[in-house]
């Protein structure tokens, strides 16, 4: 595994900006589903949507406009009428209620238990993703009640929090008020990439694990805490660019309303890893799949001959040999060999 160097003039400022009024949503419109529209008139946390892994909640209240295509993609445009109004707080304890809950709110949640230690994957691979240190500073005691509330409903004997060691701020964060919670303690990892992932975890830790992440638990909270679906995601927008800041933004927002209001003019970026490949952003809808935006500018990446340095061989997380196309049943896509090939060659598996 390699340690990846960051660029620490690029920081994301201590201000998280909330992005809550957008003009419009656009909800995914998948081809297996059904909608489920009784009106024009819709209200935050409406069902509009639904096939057999995915709800889709209106994240505004407001009318319902037109259907679009962008990139070949369905969305039904919900036109912002900025009238919301916020649940009450109600926390419920019983198992078979909130297992009712999530079903309700958070369908896609899997948690099988194989293992006696659940882990919270505190961490992130991309090393510009400031969203955590926000994401923690707001909902730090309800993560935590919901790691405990997971544990005793599926019989787990300890939750783990892992974090990286360099983390100090969360780390601070955390030891303040883990000394409620007797059965959570936190792990500290080393800052390597792409130890996120969970087959890499598994061969550092050395044993098969359960894993649980920022996105689920903040959905798990607005299903048990608040019994409404996750209806908005934090996405850090950095890289070349003058002010890099986090933004707290409505599910189903299109990101160039976003940039035009941060005076943004860019139309590719690299989405959640400067280890990926740059994309073109014009359509880009945001949602909780999507944590950062990265704008860098282009570096030489002229395609050349292989020279035999064997870089990708030593790189590779996965033991994989992609410059001989072997044993890439194993590869994560995790774009290590690419990073550091000096022929830019295309290394990684193509789905
Ligand atoms: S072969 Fe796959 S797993 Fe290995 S370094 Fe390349 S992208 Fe990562
Ligand atoms: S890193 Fe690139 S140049 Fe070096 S052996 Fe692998 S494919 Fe060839």
């Amino acid at each position: 595994m390699k340690i990846i160097k960051k660029d620490n003039n690029i920081l994301v400022s201590n201000n998280l900006y909330d992005f809550f009024d957008p003009k419009e949503i656009y909800i995914p419109i998948f081809k297996d589903g059904v909608l489920n529209i009784k009106s024009k008139n819709v209200k935050k946390g409406d069902l509009l949507f639904k096939n057999l892994t995915n709800n889709a909640f209106s994240p505004i209240s407001g009318t319902l406009k037109q259907i679009v295509t962008l990139d070949n993609q369905k969305y039904l445009i919900i036109e912002n009428n900025y009238k919301e109004e916020l649940n009450k707080k109600k926390i419920k304890y019983d198992k078979e209620e909130i297992l009712n809950l999530i079903n309700r709110f958070y369908p896609k949640f899997k948690l099988v238990k194989t293992t006696d230690i659940l882990y919270f994957k505190a961490i992130s691979d991309d090393i510009y993703n400031a969203n955590n240190y926000f994401i923690f500073q707001k909902y730090q005691d309800e993560l935590l009640d919901i790691l405990d509330i997971l544990r005793e409903s599926y019989n787990y004997q300890e939750v783990k929090i892992l974090l990286k060691e360099n983390d100090s701020e969360n780390i601070n964060l955390f030891s303040n008020i883990l000394g409620r919670y007797p059965f959570i303690n936190i792990l500290l990892l080393p800052d390597i990439y792409p130890i996120s992932n969970d087959l890499v975890l598994e061969k550092y830790l050395k044993e098969k694990i359960n894993t649980v992440t920022v996105v689920e638990l903040l959905n798990l909270i607005q299903a048990i805490y608040y019994h409404q679906p996750l209806l908005e995601c934090y996405i850090t927008i950095s890289g070349n660019i003058l002010n890099p800041v986090v933004v707290k933004v409505k599910k189903g927002t299109r990101l160039k309303e976003v940039l035009n209001r941060l005076d943004i003019q860019k139309n590719e970026a690299y989405i959640n890893n400067v280890l990926g490949k740059k994309q073109n952003i014009d359509n880009l809808i945001l949602d909780e799949n999507i944590s950062s935006i990265l704008f860098f500018d282009d570096e030489n990446d002229d395609v050349k001959p292989c020279i035999s340095c064997g870089k990708c061989l030593s790189v590779c997380p996965m033991g994989c040999e992609p410059i001989f196309k072997k044993k890439m049943d194993q590869c994560i896509s995790c774009g290590l060999c690419e990073y550091i090939c000096p022929s830019n060659l295309n290394l990684r598996r193509k789905d």
